[in-house]
């Protein structure tokens, strides 16, 4: 059978990267990875999971819990929600929120509601690569979307040539790959920009709970709606998760928006799966409810000292000429090198050499540009492994540099 034959169009953009190759070495004893951007499983509120599944599985909650339920998601859950919406300048009620399998599958679903083939989406340069990979599906086009240097409307839309602009996918906060925010103001223009193109915002906040410092910024969706009245009337849709707090595992998410798209995405969800599993839901909203706030407590004052130690590593590794950034939040740090280099083949050394995994830059571009440049993730590295990682990938940049 040549499946090649029949294959659909969205299905060509599927592709195993090289990259995945190379990183299917990290596995071999000894060696220190910087690469899966995951949360440190020895974080996670296992005794909290306990009673919850337990209670769960006791008695006639057994039949709530094994029972199929609503496309909507678990009502308790989305009213958590709805509490902590509220706390970050979101009002809205639990009509306004989805529950979703993990955020990803709330990109594949924003992916289809709003892309026909050819349909521009602008993304930022770089971008979530899971974002990419659940847009690809759908055909799309990509347009830089560069915080800090926006065009005017007119341009994205010239460039748009064939298709339509439908949406600008971002990370507001702690971004994946890079680790940076978009500061208030340039909040506040990408919404103009949204309006005068007409377009959705989809503001993917799947770290926003991991802030180490710095000042909170309020949501572009709670910007939308100071703006506009109300959240029906908002054109941002707000992408949450607990995968970086509770549990990546029980693959719980949500999109928060106007009632007239929450309710595509339900009938999107019903052909699609009909619902996350309930009991995950249900276990998740138990946690979240007696103990969100003491796991967050727990985990960010060791995610920050893993920051930290990456940062100073890097200082005191890096020969001159090697830049990064310093994130305020979230999981990443990323790495630029001169011009010259390519991190690809940084990346095939350095496992071959010092035994050092990370996720080269180009993985992060539509457009596969970046090459000089390089994603390390600290949240998942104890001190000590963090430490003798850098000094290692310092000693790899250095060889690459001399040669
Ligand atoms: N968005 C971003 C920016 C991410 O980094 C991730 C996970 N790597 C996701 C969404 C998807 O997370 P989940 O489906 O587990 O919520």
């Amino acid at each position: 059978m040549h499946w090649e034959n029949i294959l659909a169009t969205r299905a060509s953009r599927l592709k195993a990267s090289e990259i995945r190759e190379l990183l299917k070495l990290i596995g071999q004893p000894g060696v220190i990875s910087f690469a899966g951007g995951i949360p440190d499983d020895a974080l996670f509120p296992v005794t909290e999971f306990q009673q919850a599944f337990a209670a769960l599985c006791e008695g006639e909650n057994a039949s709530a819990a094994l029972q199929y339920a609503t496309s909507e998601g678990h009502l308790p859950l989305r009213q958590w929600i709805v509490g902590e919406m509220a706390k970050l300048g979101i009002p809205c009620d639990s009509g306004n929120i989805i529950i979703t399998s993990g955020s990803q599958q709330a990109l594949d679903y924003l992916g289809k509601l709003l892309l026909s083939p050819g349909d521009t989406a602008l993304v930022q340069w770089p971008t979530y690569l899971g974002a990419l990979s659940a847009f690809n599906a759908y055909e799309p086009v990509y347009d830089r979307l560069e915080t800090g240097a926006l065009r005017p409307a007119e341009s994205y839309r010239q460039a748009a040539s064939g298709g339509r602009v439908k949406f600008a996918y971002l990370s507001s906060e702690f971004c994946n790959p890079t680790g940076e925010s978009i500061d208030s103001k340039e909040r506040v223009r990408l919404l103009n920009l949204a309006r005068d193109l007409d377009i959705a915002i989809i503001e993917d906040a799947a770290y926003q709970s991991l802030r180490y410092d710095g000042e909170v910024i309020p949501p572009i969706l709670a910007l939308d709606i100071e703006r506009e009245g109300s959240i029906e009337a908002t054109r941002t849709l707000y992408c949450g998760s607990f995968s970086k707090t509770l549990s990546p595992g029980l693959r719980v998410g949500w999109v928060c928006g106007a009632k007239s798209v929450i309710s595509r995405l339900v009938l999107m969800k019903q052909a699609s799966d009909l619902h996350s599993g309930v009991v995950n839901q249900m276990a998740v909203a138990d946690v979240a409810t007696r103990a969100f706030d003491k796991q967050i407590e727990k985990i960010r004052p060791v995610y920050r000292q893993r920051r930290d130690s990456m940062l100073q590593a890097l200082s005191r590794e890096m020969p001159a000429g090697i830049n990064w950034t310093r994130p305020e939040g979230g999981m990443f740090i990323w790495l630029t090198l001169p011009d010259f280099m390519d991190s690809v083949g940084l990346l095939a050394d350095s496992l071959k050499s010092e035994k050092v995994a990370f996720i080269p830059g180009s993985a992060f571009f539509a457009d596969r540009s970046g090459a000089n440049s390089l994603r390390l993730s600290f949240s998942n590295s104890s001190e000590e492994n963090i430490e003798q990682g850098i000094a290692r990938l310092g000693r790899v940049i250095r060889q690459a540099l001399a040669s």
